[in-house]
């Protein structure tokens, strides 16, 4: 989310009346930014243009895209008003079929800004950074249930408004995404880093109420919700389960060395400890299967195999770093498989080695040296050089997401060019989508010219194989 692309001059204060009691909704609108109008769209042919205003839908104002995906979809003849770039306000008259699309893309979902976090959580990542060094898109403490259920982003719902609740009660927006982190009242504002909040079962009955599907996930810090405390925590919600929760994500707390608030992070015993937990209630009873998902840093940083696929079940939690390493094991055999034929007829017979290299954070070198390994293997005429780093930038040994371009450098500089290769492949997720800068606003063509060699990013196993594959190509 941009929030430089919302203007403050423009959120208007609104209100309805709410039909069920004397109180009325209270509301912020504004304009609903238009970032591109395909050719094809309904938006084209009525004279839409990027950078275009939506100010209202009928009468109705909005508040983000789904605001205006219903009002916009409740009749067949509505007008919209529209500010166009130089300011000039027109009214468009529109007749449309019931399913017809306007076809326009909006900067933001969210067109009066996103809903800020009232949470003060002693492991919040966003609050322990260094603020000018990092990208501004970190610096924002987002806790919007839109964005749960646009993004599958984690929310708290402990600020949510009655304007909020009678949206959600409207509009049964799910699957929702919700840090539960413990059942237990006081554990979870020690958490939450608050006096009190709703207990977190009765907001869960709520959404229960209204068959909006949770998925929760309990981000895990030693001697706060650990030990009995996660136990009660796994057993309130399986209790739940499919009413509404779906699956419950355990993640341990991540911690760098900016961190103020006193915590630590779990040794590899206790770690070890939180594993064996998990996985004994699990196996006391066979409908416990698919339901409590460790994420796979607990596996990695204990050096324990990634369990197998049926884990996982149809991968539930895999934005929240739960199944990523198995699936990207599996797609990895089987784009091997895929290739091998290829291989053998072509790439095998000219006898060069073509050398690349693959960045990674130290934290998943077991893993990637195998897949290293069974890459080489398969397409001998390439070498798929390894190299998993530690982030000087948070002081921690990390996943390749949390790695910053000077890391990727600072770690490279000194490594002659023909060690590295042709090129250096990055693993997309350590750069923010669509932009291609790293965490500390480094962009991969700033790297590269830095480096003197070609850096392309690769997402999956199947963009990461024809990388290599393709050793003269650039990004
Ligand atoms: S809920 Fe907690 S972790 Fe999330 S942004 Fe707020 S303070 Fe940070």
């Amino acid at each position: 989310m941009e929030s430089a692309l919302i203007n403050p001059n423009e959120l208007e204060h609104s209100r309805i009346k709410d039909p069920e009691s004397s109180k009325e909704i209270k509301f912020l609108s504004a304009p609903a930014l238009i970032s591109s109008v395909p050719p094809w769209s309904l938006a084209a042919e009525i004279g839409l243009e990027p950078g275009d205003k939506i100010l209202a839908v009928g009468e109705q104002k909005l508040r983000d895209i789904m605001d205006f995906n219903f009002h916009f979809g409740q009749s067949d003849e509505l007008e919209l008003l529209i500010r166009k770039a130089n300011g000039e306000e027109i009214i468009i008259e529109l007749e449309k079929d019931p399913d017809d699309e306007l076809g326009v893309e909006f900067y933001t979902p969210l067109f009066n800004g996103v809903q800020e976090c009232a949470n003060k959580c002693p492991f919040c990542f966003i609050e322990n950074q260094p603020y000018e060094d990092t990208r501004e898109s970190l610096h924002l403490r987002d806790d919007d249930f839109r964005l749960s259920y646009l993004h599958g982003s984690y929310v708290t719902l402990t600020n949510l408004s009655f304007s909020d609740r009678k949206r959600i009660e409207e509009l049964r927006p799910g699957p929702l995404y919700v840090s539960v982190h413990a059942t237990e009242a006081e554990v979870r504002n020690l958490m939450l880093g608050r006096k009190k909040s709703k207990p977190v079962l009765e907001e869960l009955s709520w959404l229960d109420s209204l068959d909006i599907p949770v998925h929760t996930q309990v981000v895990l810090c030693p001697e706060m919700n650990d030990g009995k405390h996660l136990l009660k925590t796994i057993e309130d919600l399986f209790n739940m389960r499919d009413k509404p929760v779906v699956s419950v994500a355990v993640v341990p707390v991540g911690l760098t060395k900016f961190h103020r608030a006193g915590l630590r992070r779990f040794t590899m015993d206790e770690a070890f400890e939180v594993v064996d937990m998990v996985q004994r209630w699990e196996a006391e009873d066979p409908s416990r299967k698919n339901f409590v998902f460790l994420s796979d840093e607990w596996f990695l940083m204990t050096h324990t195999p990634v369990p197998e696929q049926t884990y996982y079940g149809d991968y539930p939690q895999l934005e929240d770093g739960v199944g990523m390493t198995r699936l990207f094991l599996n797609e990895v055999e089987a784009e091997l498989a895929r290739l091998d034929c290829f291989v053998t007829d072509v790439s095998r017979n000219d006898g060069e080695s073509k050398r690349v290299t693959w960045i990674n954070g130290k934290i998943s070198e077991p893993i990637v040296k195998i897949v290293a390994e069974k890459i080489n293997y398969t397409l001998y005429n390439y070498f798929l050089n390894p190299i998993c780093i530690d982030s000087q930038f948070w002081g921690t040994t990390n996943v390749s997401g949390l790695l910053t371009g000077n890391d990727i450098y600072q770690a490279l500089r000194y490594i002659p060019k023909e060690m590295l290769g042709e090129k250096i492949i990055i693993p997309s997720v350590m750069l923010k989508e669509g932009r291609d800068i790293f965490l500390d606003d480094m962009s991969l063509a700033e790297l590269e010219e830095k480096l003197g060699l070609p850096c392309v990013k690769a997402w999956g196993a199947e963009e990461l194989i024809d990388t290599i594959c393709k050793v003269k190509a650039s990004h």
